[in-house]
């Protein structure tokens, strides 16, 4: 099944059960108009000439317009590059040229950020080029930036809502015509990941890939058309439009959209008014949820499920999300950019404490094996790194065949770089990234051991363990640390309560202070900068 043909599904089956709701922008749709104005929107995105394969990016809030061009490339065959709201010029200008955007659909504004202007002083040819034809010295293949937004379009760029009317008279059958000659493993979309070890990468996937990975996660919340389901995590990430968008659309459920960006009164209004049944989060929004001086004003009996994902997952977090949220069915997955993204879920029904301590089960049609640094596989309970295989694996990073066959084998095995145990029930547990892992002289040393030691001191807010390489050791542990506000340590002292308390060999040999600490855009610390900068400091 390809992605249009899911949406045209269910457009025929239930024209009149609403499909979206956008609050912010007072938008309902049923299942007939969502696809009626996707049509629209794709017929345009073809008359201003983008066919097949071309790419096209979205760089917007959670919009109405966001969730029309999700469909409307798709209709087309064209493949959408998600792009992150929080991204600046030098990120956009590398994505966009990454994987050679022909196309890109922006938001003028978002929060403090002026999108347009910044495309302005990134293509400052817009200001007196023809709409859709534009040659910039920094963009070189991008030729239409369509704005979303009310009024005339900033010099150079084509408004959105003009390209819907231009897409007016290209009718169904006539993009039937298009859609007819879609195969399922055509590449869809174009997602990057979060760059939490190098420079994010463009993880290519097929219309396969991805409609099958949101049918098995709202499965495995058994979502039905009945089901309401509060979409408050951006649509760029898998998150938002994997599991959240299309994940509603492959049940015919409702989409609840509370605002562009998150914001906790929003989300609990949302789910308040509308009635909604599921609600997605990171661990953090949940946690803002749960502290609003108003929480218990707001009425979630409504409330049956969702998912927390995307980070580990706390304990007491899932416990009062559980019983104060009314989210008695709520499960956590984990996933990766790279395998559409989902490969293992609680169910609804699984034990709380199999809820809380483990990412769940792998999902149905995808194999799962956990090897020691020779490949063979590691006996249960073992930990090792976690390989993944089948439907979900993406085609490969865009353009960049050497680096794909970096992480997929010839076997088909996806290389996670996660470290991880299986139970003999099948639950896994993520415990740390093989890159992270440590070998100073024999001994394999697991930083989020030695992290979550930091934690518990008093002074610490924030601990990071990595090592670098050592002539006599192979490698040495280092940490850099964030201290609560007016508390003051010496990286003596903490090497000294460290030996009082953890293994000679993981007490960490240079420990350096920090105001904050590089992350990235999805809020991840960033090993790879805080290593080098370490070396670079002590050569
Ligand atoms: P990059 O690949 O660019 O270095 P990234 O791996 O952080 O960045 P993503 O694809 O957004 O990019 O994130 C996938 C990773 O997030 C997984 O490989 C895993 O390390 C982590 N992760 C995802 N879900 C969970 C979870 N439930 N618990 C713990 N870690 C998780
Ligand atoms: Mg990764």
């Amino acid at each position: 099944l390809t992605l249009p043909g899911l949406l045209g599904g269910q457009a025929a089956r239930r024209p009149d059960h609403p499909a979206a709701v956008f609050r912010a922008q007072n938008i309902r749709w049923s299942y007939a108009q969502f696809a009626a104005e996707t049509d629209r929107l794709a017929g345009g995105l073809h008359r201003i000439g983008l066919r097949k394969g071309d790419r096209v990016g979205i760089w917007s809030p959670n919009r109405a317009e966001w969730l029309l061009t999700q469909f409307a490339t798709a209709r087309i065959g064209a493949i959408l590059v998600c792009i992150n709201p929080a991204y600046r010029l030098s990120e956009l200008e590398y994505a966009l040229n990454d994987v050679g955007c022909s196309a890109l659909v922006t938001a003028r504004s978002f929060r403090s950020s002026d999108y347009t202007g910044m495309l302005a002083s990134l293509a400052p040819e817009l200001a007196t080029a023809t709409p859709g034809d534009l040659r910039a010295a920094r963009l070189p293949q991008l030729r239409a930036v369509i704005a979303i937004g009310d009024g005339a379009a900033p010099p150079g760029m084509l408004s959105f809502d003009e390209v819907c009317a231009q897409g007016d008279d290209v009718t169904a059958p006539d993009l039937d015509v298009i859609t007819a000659g879609l195969d399922p493993q055509d590449p869809i979309n174009i997602q990057f990941t979060s760059g939490t070890t190098g420079s994010p990468k463009g993880a290519c996937l097929t219309h396969h890939n991805i409609v099958n990975n949101a049918h098995f996660v709202t499965r495995a919340l058994e979502l039905t058309e009945a089901d309401r389901l509060c979409i408050p995590v951006p649509f760029y990430h898998c998150f938002g439009m994997v599991m959240g968008t299309l994940g509603c659309v492959t049940k015919g459920a409702t989409i609840v959209v509370p605002g562009e960006g998150f914001d906790a009164t929003d989300t609990l209004s949302a789910v308040s008014d509308e009635g909604c049944t599921a609600l997605f989060g990171v661990p953090t929004m949940f946690v803002a949820e749960l502290a609003l001086p108003d929480f218990t004003s707001y009425d979630l009996s409504t409330l049956r499920t969702g998912i927390m994902a995307g980070a580990p997952c706390p304990v007491e977090v899932m416990r009062r999300v559980q019983s104060r949220m009314n989210m008695t069915g709520v499960t956590i997955a984990y996933g990766m950019t790279e395998t559409s993204p989902v490969s293992f879920q609680s169910n609804v029904d699984d034990p709380l404490e199999q809820r809380v301590s483990s990412v769940g089960r792998i999902h149905p049609h995808v194999e799962v094996r956990i090897v020691d640094d020779t490949g063979a596989t590691v006996p249960v309970g073992t930990q090792g790194e976690l390989l993944t295989r089948g439907y979900s694996v993406m085609q490969g990073y865009w353009g960049a065949p050497e680096k794909t066959a970096e992480c997929i084998d010839a076997q088909g095995w996806m290389h996670t770089g996660d470290l991880a145990t299986l139970d003999e029930n099948g639950y896994c547990a993520i415990t740390g990234r093989v890159k992270d892992m440590i070998l100073r002289g024999g001994e394999n040393i697991y930083p989020r051991e030695i992290e979550e030691f930091l934690y518990t001191h008093p002074d610490i807010a924030q601990a990071q363990v990595f090592g670098i390489p050592d002539q006599h050791y192979g490698e040495i542990v280092c940490a850099w640390l964030v201290l609560r506000d007016n508390a003051t340590l010496s990286s003596d002292a903490v090497r000294t309560w460290c030996r009082e308390n953890i293994a000679h060999y993981k007490v960490p040999a240079h420990i350096r202070f920090k105001g904050s600490l590089p992350m990235t855009v999805t809020g991840k610390p960033q090993k790879f900068i805080m290593r080098d900068q370490m070396v670079a400091e002590l050569a």
